[in-house]
């Protein structure tokens, strides 16, 4: 697996903020199951100029177009299932409102929120809360036509049970529902054709990137390609029709040239276009409006190859993007005065450019759930040599803030009222400046050791690059060269994050995790690996839990003495980082980061549910409309925050349905 990659950082960390902006925009749409919908805001949109809501626009239209090919990334059956449903719903001849249709509803606002039918963040199956037999009775009333193979696929929970696994000792292709192999390609054959077909070269080629490995009649295995005339070539036709609308009011010759490799990319599939694209796009740091569109990020592969769908279409936010230039100016500083051992610092820290941006549209894996921050590109010889963006998405996090207001979480977590009055103080841009340390300077700290392949910690590197990441910015956000620097205020501020990152990672962070279930998602897993870690090695009573009425709290006693922890831990990740150190790795995972202790789950899920909140939010987003002028041309890009959740999956379904029920 690739170590640096989108990181979906935690909406948790995101809780309640101080501002005082007056609440008229409603960021709250729609609750079902443990998800909530949001509506984000896309402040300066209308002080773009008209080509660059031209850009927006045209970009936002490709981003949609490739809505089907996640779906079935996600699962060769997604899309037969969410056409099935749809047609149901819409055709539907009885009243709406009884018991079973809601919970139908229920269930087709879930698999739209999933881009199939596992949970995004879990990845198990969920199930219907209706019966085959009323779901096969209703299709038949409505003439509803359905291939009878989606039947087991949706009800029986023992077939095809989970997208992703990470499971030791099985098979994890096989084991896997995620359509990034085709039927009956083994774990061995894949990586034995990955081994084989590998680019060694200086500046290799990501062979796997864009493809499924499906197996021929006689056992061979062989790809097929993700590009137009080629597999999902329908959808990558329609995203490249919109693509060279773009490229016609692209803002400068660095943007065009990074829109027409990505064209060439999928008209032709290959992939030193795919380079160029990235080393192209990493160059332009000039252009306002910006966007990532493509198979990028490689989580979902159980082999982590092959890259999901994504796009994401924004615009840099000019003030804010201030803050994170004052973190990479100082990127030497921070690698040399990190705690990590000087063989493992890099001598020049180059290439970390920051910017704060503003999400125009969301799409593929970055919908409705969506990151917080990127980093990229994911290729480490163009990192090495050509540098990486990182951004942090505000509007996403102002609108999680805002939406989460007064929700009543703090109040029953939190120890006290001195560390509430501290969190609404300063957590918010403790939040912020947490997550540009951990993409600006975080990701690009450090160096492997010669020989050291990046490959080395396997199925655990993600768990540990982002603890590395997470580790970096924590141990900075005490340091009082973020108050030398203006962006904190005082010397306490830091105490705000602390706390909640580690309230967060030894306990409230179960409120994602079912009883009896481990931890598996990769930055859970780094979450509750720093917590307990240093809180295992806080051997002073530096922080303890407490118990106060049949409750548990964290309380923190010697913040300084936390932070030295924080050090010492990074201190080792960067060294088994550096190193290599697998076995390193595969302990400190094993022994902090997955299981969970079930008494303090059992009271963590109880003190939670009577808050009745939604773990996991998504986004609807906004609806952008083209104003034609009497010339024909366009002469304004109006945005519209009005659509429903299910007005817009409905909308999107009927107007970017773009492949066939198999592919
Ligand atoms: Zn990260």
């Amino acid at each position: 697996m690739k170590i640096n990659r989108l990181c979906a950082l935690t909406i948790m960390a995101v809780v309640l903020c101080a501002c005082n902006k007056e609440q008229k925009f409603t960021y709250n749409v729609d609750k079902f199951y443990d998800l909530e919908i949001l509506r984000y805001e896309v402040p300066g949109f209308d002080e773009l100029t008209l080509q660059q809501k031209e850009l927006v626009y045209y970009l936002s239209e490709a981003a949609l177009q490739g809505r089907d090919i996640l779906f079935d990334q996600n699962g060769r059956y997604n899309l037969r299932i969410r056409r099935a449903l749809e047609a149901l719903y819409l055709n539907y001849p009885y009243e709406k409102n009884t018991e079973e249709f809601i919970l139908f509803e229920k269930y087709l606002k879930r698999v739209w929120f999933s881009n199939g039918i596992y949970h995004h963040y879990s990845e198990d199956k969920f199930l219907p809360e209706f019966t085959q037999e009323w779901f096969v009775n209703a299709c038949a009333q409505a003439n509803v036509q359905y291939d009878a193979a989606i039947l087991p696929v949706m009800f029986d929970p023992a077939v095809m049970p989970k997208r992703t696994t990470q499971q030791d000792g099985v098979d994890l292709v096989l084991n896997s529902a995620g359509n990034y192999y085709g039927e009956g390609v083994t774990q061995a054959e894949a990586e034995a054709w990955y081994d084989a077909h590998k680019d060694t070269t200086d500046e290799p080629l990501w062979i796997g990137l864009n493809s499924q490995l499906c197996k021929d009649s006689t056992g061979a295995i062989y790809e097929r390609v993700y590009k137009i005339g080629g597999l999902y070539g329908a959808a990558l036709e329609k995203v490249n029709f919109w693509l060279e609308k773009a490229l016609t009011v692209a803002e400068n010759d660095n943007q065009r040239e990074v829109i027409a490799h990505l064209i060439e990319l999928n008209r032709s599939g290959d992939l030193r276009s795919f380079n160029a694209y990235c080393i192209a796009w990493v160059k332009d740091l000039q252009s306002r409006v910006d966007f990532v569109n493509g198979f990028t990020e490689t989580y979902s592969d159980p082999l982590g190859i092959t890259g999901t769908w994504e796009s994401l279409v924004n615009f840099k936010d000019m003030e804010a993007t201030r803050r994170t230039e004052i973190i990479s100016d100082n990127a030497q500083w921070f690698e040399d005065h990190s705690t990590t051992n000087p063989i493992y610092k890099k001598e020049e820290v180059k290439g970390v450019s920051a910017k704060v941006i503003t999400a125009a549209i969301l799409a593929g894996d970055c919908y409705p759930a969506t990151p917080i921050g990127i980093n990229l590109p994911n290729a480490n010889w163009i990192r090495k040599s050509y540098g990486s963006k990182s951004v942090t998405i505000d509007n996403l996090v102002s609108a999680y803030n805002e939406a989460a207001k007064g929700n009543g979480f703090n109040e029953e977590f939190m120890i006290d009222d001195d560390i509430r009055a501290l969190y609404d103080k300063y957590g918010a841009r403790c939040g912020d400046l947490h997550t540009d340390l951990h993409e600006c300077v975080g990701h690009g700290s450090g160096k492997l050791m010669p020989g050291v392949s990046k490959d080395a910690l396997k199925e655990h590197a993600s768990t540990i690059e982002e603890a590395r990441a997470d580790l970096f910015a924590l141990y900075f956000l005490a340091d009082d060269k973020l108050v030398e620097l203006g962006l904190l205020p005082d010397k306490e501020a830091y105490k705000a994050a602390y706390y909640q990152q580690m309230m967060n990672g030894l306990m409230t962070q179960l409120v994602r995790i079912e009883p009896g279930k481990d931890i598996e998602e990769a930055h859970m897993r780094n979450r509750q690996l720093i917590a307990a870690w240093v809180y295992d090695h806080c051997e002073n009573n530096e922080m303890e839990i407490i118990e106060r009425d049949n409750k548990h709290y964290l309380q923190i006693n010697d913040y300084p003495g936390v932070r030295r922890v924080v050090g010492d831990m990074l201190a080792e990740i960067q060294r088994i980082t550096s190193e290599g150190d697998y076995d390193a790795a595969k302990q400190l995972v094993e022994m902090y980061a997955v299981k969970v202790e079930p008494n303090l789950h059992k009271e963590i899920l109880e003190r939670y549910a009577v808050l009745n909140l939604a773990p996991y939010k998504g986004f609807v987003n906004p609806v952008y409309t083209p104003v034609i002028g009497k010339n024909g041309a366009i002469k304004d890009v109006q945005i519209d925050y009005t659509e429903g959740y299910i007005e817009q999956h409905l909308r999107y379904s009927r107007d970017y349905s773009n492949l066939p029920d198999i592919n």
